[in-house]
Order: structure tokens, then sequence, then C-alpha cells
């Protein structure tokens, strides 16, 4: 005979009810069934609420009528489908049950509060009805079946509403049922009796272990626990993405998984089926075609080292501590007696090797309760100093990784924790068992799914995710949501999955929390969104979310934007950025940058602000880490003025060139940003700070190429007007050249320690001879680059090579692809 159990995800309308008759037919036909049931879908979370609400003196009316309506919303639709059902039956028994409820939930109010004996015969009202029902529709169909209350078989003990059942005692009275075959079985789940003949509860969902325990009872060959997935997975399926379904789990690890938290199987399960040794499968109700997942002795061979990975919520951690604790014999055994005397169990504990403290975690709601008890029982050592004050932490989660095999395997718990440092998750305790069969770490609880997440993607997944968070859409920010959008499939493929999540622009900002669908229009999405760019807002929905790895990228030019970045990297993002603002600060912003970037663990990438798309910083970086001194660089910096200069060359006067060039979109919207040199002035200052030189803005000379004596005022059009006034002047200074074999370069220089912007005439020798039309290059001299320099040559201008070295700059934010 075979134990089948459903949960109330199996339970939740009628037409599951006749899904779970079709299953536990076909296996009574085969085998024999003994069919164990839960409530349905939300009842018992419905029936706790009321006993809550009357205790409290509330009105519970309109609570209680929607459960009535719940319970007969199933019977009528059940009548409908099945022929012979008899609904007046379960009517009336539904019936009384509310009215007795009733009466007992009005005694709540009298009383004030809500006894446990009585709330246990409350709560498990729900798997009565529920068994009740199933026997009316095996009845309808003629299939002869019989009700087992547990009230009469399973003994336990403990708690009204947590009891433990003692299988072989029960066991013993299980002679009288038949277990032939002859008839179905249906057992309510979630019930038993004590020793006083009193009903009490196994625990929230404790049906899984009533279904364990009647097995064991009956000495059945299986025991299917069949649920709404399609077995373990290695991490709940339904907050984790890409979870595993997992084949085979082991009795210790299954026990392991679901003491931590995976729900999927009450943690009391495991006892009498592994005792017993009676294998168990979890399957799903809704796809009855899968196999599902076995527990038994037969370990997988699939998954060899680490199964799972699950949390415990509602935590509160305890620590006990004080000098009078080293040394004190049985202090250990005091603490946990006073909590077992208490009923309150013991999730997980560590303590200091120096004896000095002893941590344990428990559950929230234990917390008040479990304080009091402790103070009274260690007053004295409290009152004379040889205890510290108990310290309590509340709101905390057990993060655990599970697996039997970890114990061969090295690293695993190196690895563990450098994926929560990666996720900035704090450990507040670390806990390893005996048997290495799992490592836990203890959290604050709103990290718990952010934790959980990046560890299933380190042990299991091996995605990567980026979280994209983009400020600016002009030109550079727009053509990097293109190239994402392109890319993105690719990227997934090569087990990165990059999604934007955030735009923002000076005026909107546009969140989702499944990722924007870059795809569509939503830059139309961003003009209707009534939100404003706030980086608290960005920070909140980042934790909301529970994002591994989100990245602001900054496209914009603002310096009010740029000077938000240390705050940034404290809120957990990188920042990459071809903004040039925050980099040409003063020294002490640029200084914090750094600080911030190494204290918070995060990225702060700049490729783009000198020479675009161009790998300059990273090179230059590289050079100096090596070892390496500059001792001298030139360059040409400026795509527009590469493009302005070379056209003076062909013989273009200033101001055509530069009528061409605004044009075709090299320069900025107002030409007079590029020819002021301050841009080229700003890259040179980065690279000069890279070269560990200690400079300011204010420190760069600059010629700009319009000359003092020219008027340069008025709005752009006016300006564009009067450049011809300098055609001659340049077409002067180009002849001259000419005439010495040289050509006008607009270059920025460092040498000896000083930055210069200015308008150079080079020999045909010369690196930056050759650069025009809109590219850039890059001459460094250093001690291991000379006599020949190491030059970087390039188009240096444009959205396209802009926002693909951005794009670079961002997948740099995964750990592993720092340095590719
Ligand atoms: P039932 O009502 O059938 O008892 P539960 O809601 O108690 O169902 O348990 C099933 C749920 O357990 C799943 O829907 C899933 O979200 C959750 N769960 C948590 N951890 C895991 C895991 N490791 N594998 C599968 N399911 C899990
Ligand atoms: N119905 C009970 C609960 O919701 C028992 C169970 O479903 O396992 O806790
Ligand atoms: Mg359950």
């Amino acid at each position: 005979m075979k134990v089948l159990k459903f949960g109330g995800s199996s339970l939740a309308d009628a037409e599951r009810y006749l899904m779970v008759k079709d299953i536990s037919m076909a296996c009574h036909q085969e085998n024999g069934a003994a069919v164990v049931l839960s409530a349905p879908k939300g009842v018992t979370n419905a029936l706790s609420l009321l006993c809550d609400e009357a205790a409290l003196g509330k009105d519970y009316g309109e609570l209680l009528a929607k459960l009535n309506m719940v319970l007969l919303g199933i019977v009528n639709e059940l009548n409908e489908t099945l022929p012979s059902f008899n609904q007046t039956r379960l009517v009336d028994y539904i019936s009384q049950t509310i009215n007795e409820l009733n009466q007992n939930l009005e005694g709540f109010v009298l009383l004030q509060c809500a006894p446990e004996s009585v709330v246990a015969k409350i709560l498990s009202i729900g798997e009565y009805v529920s068994v009740n029902i199933f026997s009316e529709i095996l009845t309808a169909l003629g299939q002869a079946n019989s009700i087992i209350d547990p009230v009469n078989y399973i003994l336990a003990e403990g708690d009204y509403l947590d009891s433990i059942a003692d299988v072989a005692a029960s066991k013993t009275r299980f002679t009288d049922v038949d277990s032939s075959g002859a008839v179905v079985l249906i057992m309510p789940g979630f019930v038993a009796v004590n020793e006083a003949g009193e009903k009490v509860t196994l625990g929230r969902n404790g049906s899984d272990y009533s279904a364990a325990i009647l097995a064991a009872c009956i000495d059945a060959e299986c025991c299917e626990i069949w649920t709404d997935v399609d077995g373990v997975y290695n991490a709940d399926p339904n907050q984790v993405e890409g979870a595993v379904l997992l084949d085979k789990l082991t009795y210790q690890e299954a026990m392991e998984l679901s003491y931590f938290g995976a729900k999927v199987l009450h943690p009391k399960t495991i006892g009498p089926i592994a005792q017993h040794h009676i294998p168990c499968l979890i399957r799903n109700t809704l796809n009855p075609s899968a196999p599902g997942t076995l527990i038994s002795n037969e370990a997988s061979t699939l998954w060899t080292s680490v199964k799972g990975i699950s949390h415990l919520d509602n935590m509160a951690m305890f620590n006990v501590a004080g000098p009078g604790m080293k040394g004190m014999v049985g202090m250990a055994s005091r603490v946990f007696e006073v909590m077992s005397n208490a009923n309150i169990s013991i999730s997980l504990i560590t303590q200091s090797s120096s004896e000095y403290s002893i941590s344990f975690c428990i559950h929230n709601k234990d917390a008040a309760r479990a304080l009091n008890l402790l103070e009274d029982a260690f007053a004295l050592e409290l009152t004379n100093h040889l205890l510290d004050p108990i310290e309590v932490r509340q709101d905390l989660a057990i993060v655990t990784l599970v697996g039997d095999g970890m114990r061969h395997t090295k690293g695993l718990a190196a690895k563990f924790f450098s994926s929560l440092a990666q996720a900035r998750v704090n450990n507040v305790a670390i806990a390893q068992g005996s048997s290495e069969r799992s490592i836990s770490t203890v959290i604050e609880s709103d990290k718990a799914k952010k934790a959980v997440k990046i560890v299933h993607q380190n042990f299991f997944s091996n995605l990567h995710t980026i979280d994209v968070f983009l400020v600016g859409c002009g030109t550079v920010g727009r053509e990097l949501i293109a190239q994402i959008a392109k890319q993105q499939s690719a990227l997934l493929g090569r087990k990165i999955s990059v999604k934007v999540y955030g735009i923002a622009n000076s005026r909107k900002l546009l969140l989702q929390a499944g990722g924007i669908d870059i795809n569509a229009d939503w830059f139309a999405e961003l003009k209707q969104s009534e939100e404003q760019f706030s980086l608290a807002d960005l920070h909140q929905f980042v934790q909301d979310n529970s994002l591994v790895n989100p990245v602001i990228v900054d496209c914009t030019s603002s310096d009010i934007v740029a000077k938000q970045y240390p705050q940034m990297m404290l809120d957990g993002f990188h920042v990459v950025t071809p903004n040039k603002k925050a980099n040409t600060d003063t020294t002490e912003f640029y200084q914090l940058l750094r600080d911030t970037a190494q204290q918070t663990n995060r990225q702060f990438l700049y490729e783009t602000t000198v020479g675009a798309g161009l790998p300059v910083i990273d090179n230059l970086q590289k050079l100096i880490y090596a070892g390496d001194e500059l001792v001298r660089f030139e360059g040409i910096l400026s795509g527009s003025l590469s493009f302005v200069f070379g056209k003076l060359e062909e013989g273009l006067s200033l101001s055509e060139a530069t009528e061409i060039a605004k044009k075709n979109g090299f320069t900025e919207p107002d030409p007079r940003d590029d020819l002021s040199g301050t841009d080229v002035a700003r890259k040179l200052l980065i690279m000069a700070r890279e070269a560990d030189l200690t400079l300011e803005l204010s420190d760069i000379k600059i010629e700009p190429v319009l000359p003092n004596f020219f008027d340069a005022s008025g709005s752009v059009d006016d300006f564009m007007a009067r450049l011809p006034e300098l055609d001659a002047y340049y077409a002067d200074k180009v002849q001259a050249a000419k005439q010495e074999g040289k050509v006008l370069r607009y270059v920025g220089s460092i040498s000896k320690g000083n930055c210069v912007v200015s308008i150079e005439a080079v020999n045909a020798a010369h690196p930056l001879y050759m650069i025009k039309d809109g590219e850039n290059a890059l001459a460094i001299h250093s001690h291991y680059y000379q006599p020949i320099p190491f030059v970087i040559r390039g188009y240096g201008a444009g959205a396209a090579v802009t926002a693909a070295g951005v794009f670079a700059d961002v997948l740099r934010t995964m750990p592993w692809k720092q340095n590719f």
C-alpha cells in the first residue's frame, strides 16, 4: 500500500479535488492507497486569523462568512460535476462545523484569549472538511472508502499546536485498520491526540508529517507527498530563477534542507520514514507525469556535492556572554534547559572557543518569552555582573547550504562566504554541522532573498546577473540601451544576464520590477512616468527586488549626479560612467571616490572618460601598477578637434570645418565647449591623476582654439556667425606650419608634472602627425616604453564607440570579469 499526501496547494478548488481523486484512484487500483489530506488552500490560515481576531475582541463575522462561502463553493461545484454526489450531507456537516466554530470564537471574545487546546481543535477543521469532501467524491463514484480519525490512532506529545508523534505507540493502535487495499483509506493530516485524549496538531504545515507517521504505522511501501512543484529543487523555485530539480536526496539531506526552510517538506516528516526505510517521493499534482524527487537511502549520482540552499526567516539571535562564563561548568546546558523546558526550539547554536559567549537562534515569536525566562534563570549572575545583559537581535534569517558530498569537497565554505560578500551581505554568525552536511550563516532578514539568489547563482546556475540603472538618455545612453538589447541573448548564452531595471533623465525615472522591456518604446514609457530620479528610491528598489549586482551607469555630464557617486557605492551600486566631472573635481573628492570604492567593495569604472572606447585608462593603470612611470605624454584627446584640425590641413577654413563638425554631431551642441579646450583639459587631468600626479583642473594650462582677442559671447548662432572672423588668423597659422613641413594639432601633453593643452605644429616624424578625421591618439612615454612610446590610437568620438566602451565597463562589474 502507498500513502499519498496532498497539500493545501493541491486542494484549492473542486477541480483540484478531482485531480487528487484521479491520482488516488490510479494508485489505489495498482497498489492500494491511503490518502492523507490537508485543508483546502488558505483555510488553516483563515482559521488561525479567526482565532487571533476573536481573542482580540475584533469583529470576525465577515471573515467567518467568507470561509463558509469558500467551503460551500467547493461542495457546490462538485455537486454540479458529479451526478450522484451527496451534497446535503456535506452542507449539513459544514454548517454544523461553522456553528460550533462560531460558538468557540464567541468564547474567545469573552475570555479575551484563545486557549491552545481549543485553537488546536479549530485549526484542524479544514482537514476534517477536506476528508469529508473527498470521501463523498469517492462514494459518488462507487469507490469504497474509510476515514481514519487520527484522534483514535495517532498518539502525540508536546504542545497542543506542535506535537510530536509516538510512532511506536500509534502503530499498535492501527491493528484494526484494514490496510489490505480493499478500501481507500482517507486520513486528515495535521491532527493527533495527546495522552489526555485531547485533539492536538502537529505544527503548521504538519500534514507531511502525518503522512510519514501513517506510512510507518501501516508499513506502506512508499510515501508520496503531492504538492504544487515537480519535486525538491536546489532552492525554492518560486523565489529563485533557474532553480534546478533534484532527482534524489538522502534522508539526511532532505532533513537538513527542510529543517533550514525548504517548505516543500516538513522537517519532522523524515524521522518516521527514515527509521522505517520507507522511500518518499515528492510529486506534482498539477504535473502527475513528472517523476518527482526520491528521498531514500540512495544518493544522487547527478548532484554529488552541494544539493541545495534554503533559508529560514523570522529568526532572533540570543547572545549570552559575560566574564563569568569562562570555565563556568554547565552554562550551556543551563541555557538550553531553559529553552527546552519552555518548549522553544533552537535552530542554530554557536559558541566562541574562549567559552566567553553562547549564541543561538530561535523563532522571533518566542523571543520575548525566552528573554524573560533566561533573565529569571540567570538573575543572580546578571545582578553580580557575571553575565552581561542578554543581547537579542531580531529579524534575522538563517541561510544554509546542504549536501552530503560537501565534506569531500574543499573550498565550498570559501565560495559560500565570498558569494555573500559579493552581494554585500554581513554574516552575524556562522555554523557548520559536525556532519559537514551543511553550512549556515545568520544574516539580516531583508538580505535573505538576495543571499539565496547569489549563492544559487554561484553554486548551481553559474549565471551572473548585472542589474543596470541608466541615468541620462542622450545619444550615448540611448545607444547603450540599443547595444544591450542587441546583445542580451548572446550574453545569456555566455551565462551573463544583463537586465535594465531603471532609466532616468533629468526629469523622470522609470523603474520596473521585472526589468524594462528595452526592445519596446521605453522612452515613451519614461516620458509618462510620474517618478523623479532619486538615489534613495533606487536603493529601496534594489532592496525590494533583491538585486545582487546593481550598476548605475551615468551617461549625463552633470556634476550633480557625479557628486552622488560615493553615496551610490555606499548604497551598494557599482558606478560606470563616461562623465568626466567626478574625476576632475577636487583632489579630495577624487580620493574619496577611490576610498569609497575600496571600502564598499564596489567598482568605479570610467574607461570612456578618455579616448571614448579606446582602452586608455586600463592600460595606463596596468603600466603604473606594474611599476612603470609616466615620463611624458602627448595626445589628441578630442574627436571633434581632431576632425577640425584635420580639415584645416586639407584647406578648409576654421568656420567651415567647425560648421561641418557641428552638422555631423562631432561637436557638443555648443561648439564653444570643445573649442574652449576645457574638455581636453579634463581628459588630461584624468590621465595625469592616473599617473599619480596631484593636480587640480585649474593647474592645467589651456591655449583655447578661440584666442583671447576673439569675442565668443552670445548665442550659438551669434557665435557661429562671427567665427569666420578667425578664418584668416588660422589660415596664416596653417600656412606657416606647412612651410616647415608641419601640420597643426590640438594636443594635450604632460611633461615634468606640467599639463598643457595647446595648438602644436608637428612634423611628419611625430606620432600625432597622421591623426585626424575624428581619430584620437595617445603617446605614452614611460620608463619601459622608450625611445618608442606606447601608442593607442583609433576612432575616439561618437556614440557607438563610447557606448561600447561603457558596455564593456558594465560587464567588468562581474567579479570574475574584472580583468578581462
Ligand atoms: P503543500 O500545500 O502542498 O504542503 P507547501 O506550500 O507547503 O505545499 O510547499 C510547497 C512549496 O514549497 C512550493 O510551492 C515552493 O514554493 C516551496 N519550496 C521551498 N523550498 C523548496 C525547494 N527547495 N524545492 C521545492 N519547493 C520548495
Ligand atoms: N493545513 C495545515 C497548515 O496549513 C497543515 C498542512 O497543510 O500541512 O499548516
Ligand atoms: Mg506543506
